[in-house]
């Protein structure tokens, strides 16, 4: 067996693309992650100056929002699209506009989503497309579909709606071959959003997966939930498509459990949603013909152990059942890397207005302060690769 090598620390490749100005640039917003302008985001000061339209957006704009956000529009997008496909990584077009709710918002992002559907059609840069069942869906509705108690005539309306949505999108996806992904949120909405992935995944998922449902493993259920989805699907007689990632809403997820009085469905300590993590890709490559599966992490280790097992079974690089995935403008040492050795990589690009993509900058802003590491893993990763082109 030929030495296996993958070094998460070679900076040149990561940031081949990057010119000294840019990762200057770069670095400064990574410094400024941890700072009162940045946590200030999420709070009611700036959700006011925006709201009686002091000019915030274009600071926001030409800061995070072009860190992390391919432009507000897939045409504005095409540039990064392109910086990524020419370094072998995939674009994951994902349309962040949050917090709308009207029936005709909702019906307005689903007509986005499609297009980004076929915006992807025959471009092998841009091998899934995503979307978010709370763009299209009002939450509440989806908690109460999530309760299994009987709607009302008005939220079984809803429901119907709901359904017509994901239906349209996951339909036309199907129909031109375009795999995508359905996101996890919330636990009190994540069983219908569930049960509508699992209903998609049985009609489109036959002999191929164009479907994929996520789990968050920083859940203490996941690990089972995953393993039952194996076995419907195989009695059913269909095909798994599965997104693993830890999860994004570890804090909100506690204080409602502590503050409603039940047990929180949240792992008790990092390390047990990392195991969680290494063993659900562990049970994907243990069952690699019944599911497709994509590791959606910035996780060094994680990383490493899923393409070391590779390695060692002989399970060829561009696997196609077999992906890694990271957020556009996070651990690019990751992305590149893996790209360069031959891996499946893509990253979600988010895009969307400004202030319509302010809860996903906010949630990345978080991420990246209250996670213990990644933004220092980021300076990191930029401070080498300045010292090593002698500019730091
Ligand atoms: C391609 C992609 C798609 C994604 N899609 C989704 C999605 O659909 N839904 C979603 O919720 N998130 C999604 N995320 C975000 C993801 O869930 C994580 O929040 C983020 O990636 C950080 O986790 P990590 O595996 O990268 O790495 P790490 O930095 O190693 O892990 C941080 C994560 O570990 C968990 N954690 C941290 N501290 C503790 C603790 N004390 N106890 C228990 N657990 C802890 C939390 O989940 C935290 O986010 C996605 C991420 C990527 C890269």
């Amino acid at each position: 067996m030929s030495e296996f090598h993958l070094d998460f620390r070679d900076t040149a490749t990561a940031f081949a693309d990057k010119s000294d100005a840019v990762l200057k640039e770069k670095y400064r917003m990574f410094k400024m992650m941890g700072s009162p302008f940045l946590s200030g985001l999420g709070t009611g000061a700036a959700r006011f100056a925006l709201s009686i339209g002091l000019p915030i957006d274009g600071l926001v704009k030409r800061t995070v929002f072009e860190h992390f956000c391919g432009g507000e529009t897939i045409e504005e997008s095409q540039a990064t699209i392109d910086q990524l496909g020419r370094a072998g990584i995939g674009t994951i077009l994902d349309y962040s506009v949050e917090g709308r709710r009207s029936e005709d918002d909702f019906d307005a992002t689903t007509d986005e989503i499609i297009r980004t559907v076929h915006r992807a059609r025959g471009d092998a840069n841009i091998p899934f497309s995503v979307f978010k069942m709370s763009g299209i869906a009002p939450l509440g509705t989806l908690e109460r579909m999530s309760s299994r108690k009987k709607l009302d005539a008005k939220s079984q309306m809803k429901c119907e709606s709901i359904h017509r949505r994901v239906e349209r999108i996951c339909d036309e996806a199907a129909k031109i071959g375009q795999p995508v992904f359905i996101d996890a949120e919330e636990t009190w909405v994540q069983d219908a959003i569930d049960r509508l992935a699992d209903e998609m995944m049985e009609r489109h998922n036959r002999g191929r997966v164009l479907i994929y449902n996520t789990i968050q493993l920083y859940r203490k259920d996941r690990l089972q939930f995953l393993r039952e989805s194996r076995k419907t699907a195989n009695a059913k007689g269909y095909l798994i498509g599965m997104k693993l990632v830890r999860g994004a809403y570890m804090e909100k997820e506690r204080e409602r459990a502590a503050e409603m009085g039940y047990e929180s469905p949240i792992q008790p300590d990092k390390e047990s949603t990392d195991s969680d993590y290494d063993a659900a890709v562990n049970y994907c490559l243990d069952h690699l013909d019944e599911i497709s599966f994509v590791a959606g992490t910035h996780n060094d280790e994680s990383t490493f152990k899923l393409a070391e097992r590779m390695h060692r079974e002989g399970i060829a690089n561009d696997h196609p059942h077999i992906y890694f995935s990271q957020l556009y403008g996070m651990s690019d040492n990751l992305s590149y890397v893996l790209a360069k050795h031959g891996y499946n990589v893509s990253k979600y690009v988010p895009y969307g207005p400004v202030r319509d993509t302010l809860p996903y900058l906010i949630r990345r802003a978080e991420e990246n302060t209250s996670t213990a590491g990644q933004v220092s893993r980021e300076l990191v990763m930029i401070k080498a690769e300045l010292e090593r082109r002698g500019v730091a």
